[in-house]
């Protein structure tokens, strides 16, 4: 098998990536390891969308996330775009969009090849070749022109041997997993404010006690689903490397343990869960972060705290350096960006309790921005291998803000396009100017 573009992962990056060098006129094929598309969204349900906000009056990311945003509310999973950009969050019936995406993708002529993982990759001088999948018919070999690994997890660029770097700069350890779950059933008009303080204190003491492992104290929200009566809910952390086969197996075991006991406390406690049930469980345990590419620049922390601006910018971002205890800590710290260099207990909580810092304090500034360049896009040799969504070349600290799927949609538009005019100039993915991503940008409604 032969192709033009190979878009390698079908979530919030791979989506728009496919989407957009499709739209120019590529021959593309989106491979993706399940039967549906969405990733993060749908195979771990995690919502709702975030870091497409700059204020009210503007968005931060528009192009794809639009144009997915506008189908999926024509087909009744999500509100209007003109409304849903204005909040800080869009929520969305994960279900739908599961088939609102793929219509999206369909209508462009994107080829998608489901229930495939690729496991391989032949790569000369910086020069994919072809790559491998497994899937139900065996091992195939698949050739292209230009791939896009939108995997997550830098898997391709990883096959490939470019250099790339994982959690934490002193011991290597990646932000805490977690999965994302929906309860249904709930009597939302219970929920008054005394209702979930009471639960939020009863919740506090069991997990003081060491009986619920829970972050979170709050009733859930509407995240990946707009349904009356159903919540989804982001309440536990799973302390492990999501490239670690074993440790992906423990976490998806104890999560749900967790879930079953955290859902049995609210149905049995809390008024207006009595008829309560388990809607939806993950296919997938949420990982937050693995592998990042070692590009043509690392964007840091200091980058998104200071709002800085690149010539060759091709995304927005906007979201707080949102860092989830690596050691899978429990207690309220949210914030982790001091660095602890010791498992045994928790620098923040034992010495620093008045330091822990604000969302402002690890924002861009007021109504601001910081850019995305091409070059962290790019892994350092290759010639036809561009990254997008939450393994670009970032620092701990950066990723933790890029990885929000508005900013992957925004990261993997631009791959796409990017692709596009390599593919199409016959030129290396390094030699593309940034300059005429913009152009084409600009005409697809992105935002850079
Ligand atoms: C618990 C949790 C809560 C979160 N909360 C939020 C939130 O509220 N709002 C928000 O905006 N973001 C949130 N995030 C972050 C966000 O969901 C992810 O960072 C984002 O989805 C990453 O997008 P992506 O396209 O880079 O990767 P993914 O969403 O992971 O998509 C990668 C896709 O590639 C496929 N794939 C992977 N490897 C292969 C392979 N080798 N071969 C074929 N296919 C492959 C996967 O099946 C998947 O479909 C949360 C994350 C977690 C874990």
């Amino acid at each position: 098998m032969e192709k033009d573009i190979i878009v390698m992962g079908g979530g919030p990056a791979g989506m728009a990536a496919a989407w957009a060098c499709a739209k120019l006129g590529a021959k593309v094929l989106l491979i993706e390891r399940y039967g549906f598309l969405g990733g993060m969204a749908t195979a771990g349900l995690v919502g709702s969308i975030l870091g497409h906000y700059l204020n009210e009056e503007e968005p931060a990311v528009s192009g794809f996330l639009k144009f997915l945003i506008e189908k999926t509310n024509k087909m009744e999973g999500c509100e209007k775009w003109e409304n849903a950009f204005k909040k800080y969050g869009i929520s969305f019936d994960s279900e739908i969009l599961k088939i609102s995406s793929e219509k999206l993708l369909l209508e462009e002529k994107v080829e998608i090849l489901y229930h495939s993982f690729v496991c391989d990759s032949l790569c000369i001088d910086g020069e994919i070749k072809e790559i491998e999948i497994a899937n139900k018919s065996g091992k195939m070999k698949i050739k292209g022109k230009i791939f896009i690994d939108a995997t997550g997890d830098a898997d391709i660029a990883y096959f490939s041997k470019f250099e790339y770097t994982k959690g934490r700069p002193f011991d290597g350890k990646t932000q805490s997993m977690g999965s994302m779950f929906k309860i249904a059933g709930i009597d939302e008009a219970k929920l008054t404010e005394e209702v979930i303080k009471e639960a939020g204190n009863l919740l506090k003491r069991l997990r003081e006690k060491g009986e619920l492992k829970i972050y979170n104290i709050g009733l859930g929200g509407k995240g990946s689903t707009i349904r009356k009566g159903e919540r989804s809910f982001n309440v536990m952390r799973f302390s492990g490397d999501g490239t670690d086969i074993f440790d992906l197996t423990n976490g998806e075991i104890e999560i749900r343990k967790q879930i079953y006991k955290y859902w049995k406390t609210l149905k049995e406690n809390v008024p207006g869960f009595e008829n309560s049930y388990i809607s939806q469980l993950p296919p997938n345990i949420g990982v937050r972060e693995t592998r990042q590419i070692k590009g043509l620049y690392i964007l840091t922390g200091e980058d998104i705290l200071k709002g800085k601006k690149q010539e060759d910018s091709i995304a927005r971002g906007t979201y707080w350096i949102d860092i989830h205890c690596p050691l899978g800590r429990t207690k309220n710290v949210h914030l982790c960006i001091k660095e602890c260099k010791t498992e045994e207990y928790c620098l923040i909580l034992d010495k620093h309790k008045d330091y822990l810092p604000s969302q402002d304090s690890l924002r861009p500034p007021k109504n601001d921005w910081f850019s995305i360049p091409y070059r962290c896009l790019i892994p350092i040799g290759s010639k036809n291998l561009l990254v997008a969504g939450r393994c670009i070349s970032a620092d701990h600290k950066a990723m933790s803000s890029i990885r929000v799927m508005a900013t992957c949609i925004a990261t993997g538009h631009s791959a796409g396009i990017g692709a596009y005019i390599a593919l199409d100039k016959n030129i290396s993915v390094d030699k593309v100017n940034p300059k005429e991503i913009q152009k084409i940008l600009e005409k697809q409604e992105g935002l850079y």
